[in-house]
């Protein structure tokens, strides 16, 4: 019986593994291994590193120091997740876990175009997905957004902060809650089909349309995400109609010492406030256990 598990070892679970290790409480890491940190070229936004940090480099630090301070780490996607009558149950790879207390901090997973590079093409920075992340480095390059919604041409506006060439582009796709008519000037709309995409250098993709057409841009992906939020669901905890999950300002979800920490979590997804997430989670489970045990 762990006092916690954490689901998810990216840089929330990692964070709060570590408050609760240096606690004094036992806990246990189950991670899939495909963090979206893992992702980052290299993060210019992060504190602390003005130089900028490859998102590996960070993960590899902070399992180094989880590992320092005892924390035990499955690799494994956890697959079944119950409430018992003390806590939490947890299946992973032919195991079960137990626990009094669970953190939860799963992520989310981006929707890519379906291009058979797509995931290289982000790992390597020529395809973008977060412009609160890199619009900076834009500096004043044509931008191309992939997407056909509302959402999408609201980030093609916000990144006319950054550029004055932003072009929406639907790749052929319908588009949804829009018209042509809701993009104006200085935005661009091209609903052409693509023939072609190429990367190029400088963190740049040409992108060839059916059409003719041609634009070598600075391409970010607004098809939206899929928070991993189905087994938290499965324990009765409440998510917003995006499919997060809402939290109080102590991360605690509406199911007893459940915590809910980082991209899964309705709110502004970056690596510094998954990590701030994962401290407060840890110190308001270590104190609601600490007065579980007074009262037990
Ligand atoms: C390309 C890119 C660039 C970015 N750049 C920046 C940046 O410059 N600055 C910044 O602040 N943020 C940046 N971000 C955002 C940042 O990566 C995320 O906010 C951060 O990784 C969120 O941490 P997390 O721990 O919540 O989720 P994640 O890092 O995604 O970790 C979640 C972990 O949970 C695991 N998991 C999921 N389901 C299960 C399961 N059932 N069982 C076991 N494990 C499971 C996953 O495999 C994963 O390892 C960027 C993201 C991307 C994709």
């Amino acid at each position: 019986m762990y006092d916690c598990i954490v689901l998810g070892g990216g840089p929330a679970g990692l964070t709060a593994s570590v408050y609760l290790a240096r606690l004094r409480r036992s806990v246990i890491i189950v991670d899939a291994g495909l963090s979206r940190a893992s992702l980052i070229p290299r993060s210019y936004n992060h504190p602390a590193f003005p130089e900028g940090v490859p998102g590996r480099v960070l993960l590899d630090r902070m399992h180094d120091q989880s590992s320092r301070f005892g924390v035990e780490r499955i690799v494994g996607r956890g697959d079944r997740l119950e409430r018992t009558e003390h806590g939490f149950l947890c299946a992973v790879a032919g195991r079960t876990l137990h626990s009094f207390a669970f953190i939860y901090a799963t992520g989310l997973v981006d929707i890519l175009p379906q291009w058979p590079d797509a995931v290289e093409l982000v790992r390597n920075g020529n395809l973008r997905v977060c412009p609160i992340c890199d619009g900076y480095e834009i500096n004043g390059a044509p931008v191309v957004i992939i997407g056909n919604n509302r959402r999408a041409a609201k980030e093609a506006a916000f990144l006319l902060s950054f550029t004055e060439s932003v072009t929406l582009a639907t790749l052929g796709a319908e588009l949804t809650d829009l018209s042509p008519a809701d993009i104006e000037p200085p935005l661009r709309l091209t609903t052409a089909r693509l023939l072609h995409h190429r990367p190029l250098s400088g963190d740049r993709i040409s992108l060839e349309f059916v059409d003719g057409g041609r634009i070598d841009a600075a391409v970010y992906s607004a098809l939206g995400c899929r928070p991993q939020s189905q087994l938290a669901q499965a324990v009765g905890v409440r998510l917003d109609e995006e499919g997060r999950i809402p939290t109080s300002q102590h991360q605690r979800t509406n199911v007893e010492r459940f915590f809910a920490i980082g991209d899964v979590v309705t709110g502004l997804n970056q690596l510094g406030v998954a990590m701030a997430q994962g401290e407060i989670a840890a110190v308001a489970l270590h104190n609601d256990l600490l007065a579980f045990s007074g009262d037990h």
